[in-house]
């Protein structure tokens, strides 16, 4: 789907529609992406920056943490307490709060991003007034909702560290900086995704055993939960496989639901983080959808939960920067290669790739495409998007008032043209 609206009623099948083989589309010139100049914002080790940024980001997150430990019942999320110890993690905010205010004081040692460095040195200082690696921990009373601020700092801490590395020892495009257009957009999402963690929980929870609970069959599950892990990790990866190929389909194909993963597909830069860039209705649709498989399936907690966790780190790692070379594996998993493909503007490539584990079932359905060792010369929307959180969390509704009025507008001339 593009965004040239009206897209209705539907058309008879484009170019945008027609379904592209694997092989190289011999019609089109597949190119080498260009990159807009990024010097402005790229670190350069002694400039200050790094260290400026690398004190803030540490003092904010030992802040946050040091407010979770207070205020465990209304900042951390029950199902993410039982997976970790707090008691062990003080050490790694003890680490945060000491290596944000060693970071600080290079930025004044190097006489450079002096203001970064005194705001990281202050938001320890904060941490700290506020309770420090020793804050007393709160009180735990039972609530269904809070917010995910522990899952949030956990993730955002070791994604950055993973995947920053990552993306600057194998870049697929080396001179895209860090610090790329629209990160705050995205981290933004990222923050909102995360915080709203048991939200989503308990409503992706509820459903499938509201709807589906008729369609329990404890045989089969029992079957199922005596396969080896792997195998059980395997069934629920391809389950979920094809309902989020549909799903996802379904996002592109449907005129009034495209607006609402345009969003997605609004990021013009590819990166970790570019993949968090999802409205709320279809984060919260996708995960609702994803639970009914895997409720049904009735596999082991550890194979669900070794497939929860594989399932996430291929998601951050099939948006972002890198350029891993792998072989004859790209055909049988979803890699970077193959999204990045999924998000370009590119001809050939709209409206492909919408697996997010195996590239079977893009195969099945005729809408594979990856053309041997090419890479996309553009990403994001055939038309541009607003560009503020805000005024995306709302384009989708004002979409399906300008969708409707093509409509009426579409059947107020049919007759006419019939005639
Ligand atoms: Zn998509
Ligand atoms: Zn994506």
């Amino acid at each position: 789907m593009t965004d040239d609206l009206p897209p209705v009623p539907a058309p008879d099948p484009g170019p945008e529609d027609a379904a592209p083989g694997a092989q190289p589309d011999p019609g089109y010139e597949y190119g080498e992406r260009q990159i807009e100049d990024m010097s402005e914002v790229s670190f350069r080790v002694g400039e200050g920056r790094i260290s400026g940024y690398v004190s803030i980001f540490l003092g904010a997150l030992s802040v946050l943490s040091v407010l979770a430990y207070r205020y465990p019942t209304y900042l951390t999320t029950a199902e993410l307490r039982a997976s970790y110890d707090g008691e062990q993690l003080r050490l790694f905010l003890l680490a945060g709060m000491v290596f944000a205010v060693s970071f600080g004081l290079l930025t004044f040692a190097l006489k450079r991003c002096k203001r970064m460095g005194a705001l990281g040195v202050l938001l320890v200082v904060l941490a700290y007034v506020l309770g420090g690696w020793n804050v007393e921990l709160g009180e735990i009373r039972h609530t269904q909702l809070s917010l995910g601020v522990d899952w949030f700092v956990l993730d955002l801490l070791a994604s950055t560290i993973l995947f920053v590395f990552i993306e600057k020892v194998i870049p697929r495009y080396p001179e895209q900086a860090v610090l790329r257009p629209e990160w705050q957009l995205d981290l933004g999402y990222f923050a909102l995704n995360h915080l709203l963690i048991a939200f989503l929980i308990v409503i992706a929870n509820g459903f499938a055993p509201a709807a589906f609970g008729w369609a329990v069959n404890e045989g089969f599950q029992g079957w199922i939960r005596g396969l080896p892990l792997l195998g059980q990790v395997l069934i629920l990866a391809l389950c979920a496989d094809f309902v989020l190929y549909w799903t996802h389909r379904a996002f592109h194909e449907f005129p009034r639901l495209w607006p609402f993963h345009a969003v997605h597909h609004s990021a013009e830069h590819m990166d970790w983080l570019a993949g968090s860039r999802t409205h709320l209705v279809q984060t919260l649709v996708d995960r609702t959808l994803v639970m009914v498989p895997l409720y049904l399936l009735g596999t082991s907690e550890q194979a669900l939960n070794l497939y929860v966790v594989l399932a996430a780190a291929q998601a951050v790692f099939t948006h972002a920067n890198v350029g891993i070379p792998t072989g004859p594996l790209k055909y049988v998993f979803v890699t970077p290669q193959f999204h990045h493909w999924h998000h370009s503007s590119d001809q050939p490539a709209i409206d492909t790739n919408y697996a997010v584990h195996f590239p079977l079932f893009d195969r099945l359905f005729g809408t594979y495409h990856m053309p041997d060792q090419h890479w996309p010369i553009e990403y994001g929307t055939t038309k541009r998007l607003p560009r503020t959180f805000w005024s995306q969390l709302l384009h989708p509704f004002r979409q399906q008032a300008v969708i409707t009025a093509a409509q009426a507008e579409a059947e107020a001339q049919s007759p006419s043209q019939s005639g």
